[in-house]
């Protein structure tokens, strides 16, 4: 199976709306919209400070057991509530991608894990105001107690054969039925450098 790493739930190459943080965060003048090519940014009149906007980084852990996997019910205050999808979260800015994937996992399922590799990265254009880079890990669960946190409902292990429940992403989809098929190793994680 092919494997699919840019997913997108919206059509991106429409027209993005600034209708967000029109004043700057720096001095308080409003800013003004700068296009130059495709992007376009916010800029300060005043004291020159540029919005620069990015993708939001995160880690999703793909955490398997004996043909299962682990996915959790989004609460309903969060995106996409109410759908499916493999705990993890963004990474802090003090933060390396593996101590943020350790301390997601504790708060969203209680467990704590090991991390075994990298089975992908993904780039997922999810509204015009979120779009996010995932780096996904395979992981087992080493203790704990499951309990959902705050941004989940509930926590079921679900076969990595399907049938899946509603999913909230189409990245999280792919991942679960590309690991099911091919087994892929992966890259290996290196937690010399890690703070947790
Ligand atoms: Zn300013």
């Amino acid at each position: 199976m092919k494997t699919k790493q840019i997913f997108e739930a919206y059509n991106r190459q429409g027209e993005r709306k600034f209708d967000t943080l029109r004043f700057c965060p720096r001095c308080g003048a409003r800013c003004d919209l700068i296009s130059s090519g495709r992007q376009s940014r916010l800029e300060c009149p005043r004291c020159r400070f540029i919005l620069y906007q990015n993708p939001s980084p995160g880690v999703v852990a793909l955490i398997v057991d004996d043909g299962m996997v682990l996915l959790g019910k989004r609460a309903k205050n969060v995106f996409l509530g109410g759908k499916w999808s493999l705990p993890g979260g963004f990474i802090e800015l003090d933060e390396d991608f593996l101590s943020a994937a350790h301390r997601e996992i504790l708060e969203e399922t209680g467990l704590s894990i090991r991390i075994i590799s990298v089975i992908g990265v993904v780039s997922n254009f999810l509204s015009p105001e979120l779009h996010t880079l995932v780096i996904v890990l395979l992981a087992e669960k080493t203790g704990g107690t499951l309990r959902p946190g705050d941004d989940m409902d509930r926590l079921e292990w679900f076969p990595l054969s399907g049938s899946y429940p509603p999913m909230a992403f189409e990245a999280d989809k792919h991942i679960i039925d590309r690991y099911h098929k091919t087994k892929m190793a992966g890259i290996p994680v290196d937690h010399r450098f890690a703070s947790f």
